[in-house]
């Protein structure tokens, strides 16, 4: 709560600084300069006064063009601030997520009807006997019926776990982003929500559940996978969850690597920072089964990744992965920058490869910090003490919030270097990148393959 107050404050003075130095203005620019002042001001730790003492009140345009030549300085070099995001700023206590570290207890257990005597279900309540069972006609229903979208009930969805069958939405492509070069990836649809509270992640904005919805009917899934299948294609989930952090509750993973023995011309990938790999470890599996982990610094675990394992048992989980056969990848995803990030990322990578062999990496990923604008004021109100935020980012190729292009190339012309100092093997992509950075990060790629782009053209393992 303190650190609430800290930057309500901040907001409360930018907003008495605008109105007394520009009380002539409309809502709309008003805003806009607050929402500068109030950024700069937590970026440069600088009360709001002491940021336009010389501003000329009576130009509007001026005012802005200063503000934002200070808020965005790599961006304004490089000539791209055409477009900055600036929505009305707005703070609310009820908001704050509690990141006190807690156990994933679910208060609440809603199974649809046709769920009810699912073996998924039981588990579940086997597993939480205190928490409440109750039956629903269907998610659906129960949706239609209690929708809200507030964020203090997004907080709150932890608590809250839907059980239910999955008749239609199976799998799908990747959507990866408008004009950016697509890596080819399926999406096994499974589970949607996460337990783990990351500052960055997009499902702030993009889930409309108010709980961790879980199907009991994997064996649809596979029903139904042949037809979708295409030969050598990469598909996982993990893209609306994380693929392992219930798995000894949900056990999906012993399915799965089942299902794929019958289908030894596809990769199934899990996704995960979870370290809950024992269901793995116990199963025997036809080689195509690749185990990845989301890396970043510890710095950025600490401050954005609040219930996720650290880095070194992230590390030490694949390691115990790799010495039971199983291929392994990592995403550096998202990368983010900061003062002494390349350092920090060094020792990422270093860490890793004092702990796995290059010969067991299937690939990595590399994708720098983006976001949909709509996620910007979600964060805000999540956690107002964020760092992220402080960095330049503003709408790039796809509308995404993203760093400027030279700050994106500087990360992944480094990244790649710092990788093919431990290996000139590695198969390597970007994430959710335009053409352009593309053809730049191939003619840098440091010895190290690019992935092609649509992966199954070529024989990659
Ligand atoms: S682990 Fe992934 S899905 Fe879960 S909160 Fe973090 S970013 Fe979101």
């Amino acid at each position: 709560m303190r650190v609430y107050k800290k930057e309500f404050e901040r907001l409360k003075n930018a907003r008495s600084i605008v109105r007394s130095r520009f009380p002539q203005l409309g809502v709309n620019k008003k805003q806009e300069i607050t929402r500068l002042l109030y950024e700069i001001s937590k970026k440069d730790a600088a009360p709001p006064l002491s940021i336009i003492p010389d501003l000329d009140s009576n130009d509007f345009n001026k005012a802005k063009r200063l503000l934002l030549k200070r808020r965005y300085p790599c961006a304004h070099l490089a000539n791209e601030i055409s477009r900055p995001y600036l929505p009305k700023i707005k703070l609310d206590p009820s908001a704050i997520l509690d990141l006190k570290k807690t156990r994933f207890y679910p208060k609440r257990i809603f199974v649809e009807r046709s769920a009810l005597r699912s073996r998924l279900a039981n588990r579940f309540r086997d597993a939480f006997p205190e928490a409440e069972s109750l039956e629903i006609k269907s998610l659906k229903d129960y949706l239609r019926k209690n929708r809200t979208f507030k964020i203090a009930y997004y907080n709150k969805r932890r608590d809250t776990v839907f059980i239910t069958e999955e008749n239609h939405d199976f799998f799908k492509t990747c959507p990866c982003t408008k004009k950016a070069v697509r890596c080819g990836y399926h999406i096994f649809n499974l589970s949607f929500g996460c337990i783990f509270e990351c500052t960055f992640c997009y499902l702030q904005e993009y889930a409309n559940s108010p709980g961790l919805v879980f199907p009991a009917n994997i064996n649809r899934f596979f029903k139904a996978f042949p037809s979708y299948k295409r030969p050598r294609m990469r598909i996982g989930t993990g893209e609306f969850s994380d693929s392992l952090m219930l798995d000894h509750i949900t056990e999906y993973s012993l399915e799965i690597v089942d299902f794929f023995k019958k289908h030894k011309d596809v990769f199934f990938e899990f996704k995960t920072k979870s370290t809950n790999i024992d269901n793995l470890l116990k199963i025997g599996h036809a080689g195509n089964i690749v185990i990845a982990w989301s890396l970043n610094p510890q710095v950025i675990i600490d401050g954005n990744e609040s219930f996720t394992p650290s880095l070194k048992e992230r590390i030490e989980a694949a390691r115990r992965a790799t010495e039971a056969g199983y291929k392994v990848a990592f995403h550096f995803d998202p990368v983010m920058y900061f003062k002494g990030w390349q350092k920090e990322y060094e020792k990422v990578i270093g860490l890793l490869f004092s702990a796995i062999k290059p010969k067991d990496i299937a690939w990595i990923s590399i994708g720098t910090l983006r976001f949909n604008p709509r996620v910007k004021p979600v964060i805000e109100q999540r956690f107002p003490a964020n760092k992220l935020l402080d960095e330049e980012l503003l709408p790039g190729f796809d509308n995404k919030l993203r760093y400027p292009g030279r700050i994106r190339q500087k990360i992944y012309d480094a990244m790649l270097e710092m990788l093919s100092r431990h290996s000139k093997n590695l198969r390597v992509y970007l994430c959710m990148e335009d053409a352009s950075m593309w053809d730049k990060f191939t003619s840098a790629s440091g010895g190290c393959k690019p992935l092609p782009l649509v992966l199954g053209r070529d024989n990659i393992l």
